[in-house]
C-alpha cells in the first residue's frame, strides 16, 4: 500500500512524485510508455524558465533521475483499468494489481493519427511520430512533417539539419505554430512549405516510397517521393481506464480544475490529460505540484 500512486511518468506525474517525496510519503509511478512523457520527443526545448535550451530527452532524463533519486518508485506498466478501496485505490495492469491511499492521474495524451489508410502497417516502416526518435534513420533523404502546430514546425526544423528536403505540409494557409518558429522555417533553405494540402495515401513497397497530397481548395493530387513521414498533428487524451471513478468531458480529458481536484475525493488530475486551457511544460509541472501537495493535505488530514 503505497501512500500515493501516480499514472504517467511525464513531466506533471514526475514533478507530482518529487513533492510528494519531499514531503515525505510514498510514491509509485506507473508508466506505460517511456518515462519523460511526450516532451521526450521534443528536439528542442526553449520556454521553461531558468533553462533557456535544452534537448527533450535531456530535459526527460534529468527529471525522471530527480525522482528516482528522491526515491520515488517506478514501474513499467501500462495502467487498464482503476477502482476504488476500503482504505484507497486499486489500480489494475494486466495481471498486476497496485494499491494506495491517494491516486493521482497523469496520463498525458498520445499522439494524434492521420487516420489515412496504410498508416498503421507502415509504423517503423516510414511513418513515424517522433522525429527525435527516429530523424536519424532518414538523413539525407527526403521526409515530410505532417502538421502546422509548434510541434511540426520543431520537427521540421530538427529534421532539416540531417535530411536533404523537409515537405512541411499543413492543411491551412497559415500555420499555428508560434510566429519565431515559423519565422525560423521559412528562413531554411531546405523546409520546402506544401499549405492548404492534406495526405490522402501512403504510398508503399514493403516500406514507405511517398505520399498522395491532396489540395484543399481544388482538390487536385501531388505525389511526394518520401523516404519518411513525420505525424505531428497534436495528442489526444487516454483516459478509458479511469471513466468509471472520475467525470471526462466529451474529448475525453478528465474534468478538474486548477485546483486539480476531481469529481472524486482523494484522485487528483495533473498536466495535459485535465480540462485546461494551456498544455505546456510549464503547466504540466505546475499541475504536479499542485496536485501533490493537495493529495499530501488530504491524507494528512484524513
Ligand atoms: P497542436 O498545437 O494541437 O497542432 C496540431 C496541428 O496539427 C494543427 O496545425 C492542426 O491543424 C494539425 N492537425 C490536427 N489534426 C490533423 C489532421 N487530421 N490532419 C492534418 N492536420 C491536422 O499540437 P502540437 O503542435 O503537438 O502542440 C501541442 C501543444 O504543445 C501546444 O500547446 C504547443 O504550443 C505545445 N508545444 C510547445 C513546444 C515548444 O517548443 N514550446 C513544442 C511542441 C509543442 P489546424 O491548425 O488546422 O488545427
Amino acid at each position: 500500500m503505497y501512500d500515493i500512486l501516480i499514472v504517467g511518468g511525464g513531466t506533471a506525474g514526475l514533478t507530482a512524485a518529487i513533492y510528494a517525496r519531499r514531503a515525505g510519503k510514498t510514491v509509485l509511478v506507473l508508466e506505460g510508455a517511456a518515462f519523460g512523457g511526450q516532451i521526450a520527443s521534443s528536439p528542442l526545448v526553449e520556454n521553461y524558465p531558468g533553462i533557456p535550451s535544452v534537448s527533450g530527452p535531456d530535459y526527460a532524463g534529468a527529471l525522471t533521475r530527480q525522482a528516482a533519486d528522491l526515491g520515488a518508485e517506478t514501474a513499467f506498466r501500462q495502467v487498464t483499468a482503476a477502482g476504488r478501496t476500503e482504505n484507497g485505490f486499486l489500480l489494475t495492469a494486466g495481471k498486476k494489481t497496485f494499491e494506495g491511499r491517494a491516486l493521482i492521474l497523469a496520463t498525458g495524451a498520445r499522439h494524434r493519427k492521420l487516420g489515412v489508410p496504410g498508416e498503421d502497417e507502415l509504423v517503423g516502416r516510414g511513418v513515424s511520430y517522433c522525429a527525435v526518435c527516429d530523424g536519424a534513420f532518414f538523413a539525407g533523404k527526403d521526409v515530410a512533417v505532417i502538421g502546422g502546430g509548434d510541434s511540426a514546425l520543431q520537427s521540421a526544423l530538427f529534421l532539416a539539419n540531417r535530411c536533404r528536403t523537409v515537405y512541411l505540409v499543413h492543411r491551412r494557409e497559415e500555420f499555428r505554430g508560434a510566429p519565431v518558429l515559423v519565422r525560423r522555417a521559412e528562413e531554411k533553405e531546405n523546409i520546402v512549405k506544401k499549405l492548404s494540402r492534406t495526405v490522402s495515401a501512403f504510398e508503399q513497397a514493403g516500406t514507405l516510397t511517398g505520399v498522395t497530397l491532396k489540395r484543399t481548395d481544388t482538390g487536385e493530387t501531388e505525389h511526394l517521393p518520401v523516404a519518411g513521414v513525420f505525424v505531428t498533428v497534436g495528442q489526444e487524451p487516454d483516459n478509458a481506464p479511469f471513466a468509471g471513478l472520475v467525470e471526462l468531458d466529451g474529448a475525453g480529458y478528465i474534468k478538474a480544475g486548477e485546483d486539480c481536484v476531481t469529481r472524486t475525493p482523494g484522485v487528483y488530475a495533473a498536466g495535459d490529460c485535465r480540462t485546461k486551457e494551456l498544455r505546456q511544460l510549464t503547466t504540466a509541472a505546475a499541475d504536479g505540484s499542485v496536485a501533490a501537495t493537495a493529495a499530501c493535505r488530504w491524507l494528512d488530514e484524513g
